[in-house]
């Protein structure tokens, strides 16, 4: 099986499973225990935070350990609407339903919500984001890179924007919220640089197990009341018992990630995705059958621009091509190749559901590209000659999937 699904998930690293072990039966205690088995669950839990806090510029003392980015996420839409019943808040509608499935939650409580559209290539401009602002406006959430298209935002000119716009509103400026965890692991991400007061990661996008993920905060923001109550572990900040095993996965695999982006993962990431891109404008055409690419890398593909494609630029993750077939099927593209090729009708989360993706419907793809739309994402350890027989599979699926219409 060849596993093209990276924005999906990933497996677990050698070093994420080493990590994890000791801390499932040997060290298996309660770090809030006043007892010596604590002490290297403790130990554990202060080096993931270390190193989770590496990977984003981040002091450990701001990094939250919670289940998942769907928890992160929720937690800041949900408390800052408690705190605030009839604000406002602004989103990317590009945003992953984690964002989007708790702003419905509420807005039907009375919050009011402004969606910004993002433009052809994917991304928000930050213009539209400050515009979209009010004087009572709490929460400004928009995601660094996008998990359909790897269109990555411009998170600083966001920030900045939003907060001029706040000063000259004479309001205060809201949260300012960034969804990471797809760019987490795939390019640098620097909290400081960001300018945002939090940011959300998912371990499992980064060859660490699924079940955690964090906030992280910037040093000294404000921070919204915390979701869970209870125990006040997690300095209060998220009651539950630490979930020690998969902290230190966490940890571990954000150490490698450190260092494959430090000798440079990402550009060779890049060069794969435009040796997929060029050998699949090139099937396709030598095949007769029209294929496209959405975000930020459409004009470069429509031009088989070979040093464009494979060059790791700041508006694209290095991993990500979103391919339409237009006329085609997405759903039945996917299915064909299921057992060969794993790939990804728009995203993972809307799995079995054939409906357009909205990522796309707001970056207004025609209907006809939208729905014949897939997602290629390139995992770790992918070499040239998988790259190879991952075209040839797909452009065969397209090719079949036409001939089925017919
Ligand atoms: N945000 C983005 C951009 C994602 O891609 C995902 C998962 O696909 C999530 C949030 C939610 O992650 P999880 O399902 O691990 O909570």
């Amino acid at each position: 099986m060849l596993f093209f699904d990276a924005n999906a998930t990933t497996p677990c690293c050698d070093e994420a499973v080493s990590a994890l072990l000791p801390f499932l039966q040997q060290h298996f205690g309660n770090v809030s225990s006043s007892h010596a088995l604590s002490h290297a669950p403790l130990a554990a839990l202060a080096s993931a935070r270390a190193s989770v806090a590496e990977l984003v510029g981040a002091r450990p003392s701001d990094v939250v350990f919670c289940s998942c980015a769907t928890e992160s996420i929720n937690s800041f839409i949900f408390c800052l609407a408690e705190r605030h019943p009839s604000g406002h808040i602004v989103a990317g509608a590009t945003e992953h339903v984690a964002v989007l499935a708790a702003l419905d939650r509420v807005r039907s409580r009375g919050v009011r919500i402004t969606l910004v559209d993002a433009e052809l290539d994917g991304r928000v401009l930050p213009e539209n984001v400050a515009a979209a602002c009010e004087m009572d406006t709490v929460l400004v959430s928009l995601m660094l890179a996008n998990n359909e298209t790897g269109a990555v935002n411009d998170i600083p000119r966001i920030a900045a924007l939003v907060r001029e716009r706040a000063s000259a509103l004479g309001a205060d400026t809201p949260f300012l919220h960034s969804d990471c965890a797809q760019a987490a692991g795939k390019i640098p991400v620097d909290l400081a640089r960001l300018g945002v007061d939090a940011i959300t990661l998912a371990a499992h996008k980064l060859y660490a197990p699924k079940g955690i993920g964090a906030t992280i905060f910037r040093e000294g923001a404000r921070r919204p009341s915390p979701l869970l109550v209870g125990g006040n572990q997690e300095c209060g900040a998220r009651s539950g018992t630490e979930n020690v095993p998969y902290a230190a996965a966490f940890g571990a695999a954000a150490r490698v990630s450190i260092e494959q982006l430090a000798s440079g993962a990402g550009e060779a990431t890049a060069k794969l995705r435009g040796r997929f891109a060029v050998a699949l404008k090139r099937a396709a055409d030598a095949s007769g059958i029209a294929v496209a690419l959405h975000g930020p890398l459409r004009d470069a593909f429509a031009a088989c621009d070979e040093g464009a494609l494979a060059a790791n630029v700041p508006q694209a993750l290095p991993n990500t091509l979103s391919v339409a077939f237009p006329g085609g099927n997405a759903s039945s593209i996917v299915a064909n190749l299921a057992s060969a090729l794993a790939i990804s009708a728009g995203s993972a989360c809307h799995a079995g559901v054939d409906k357009v993706s909205h990522v796309l419907k707001s970056m207004r793809v025609d209907l006809a590209e939208a729905r014949g739309t897939v997602r290629v994402s390139i995992a770790r350890g992918t070499s040239e000659g998988d790259v190879d027989a991952a075209v040839t599979l797909l452009v065969r699926a397209a090719i079949d999937g036409r001939a089925d219409t017919k």
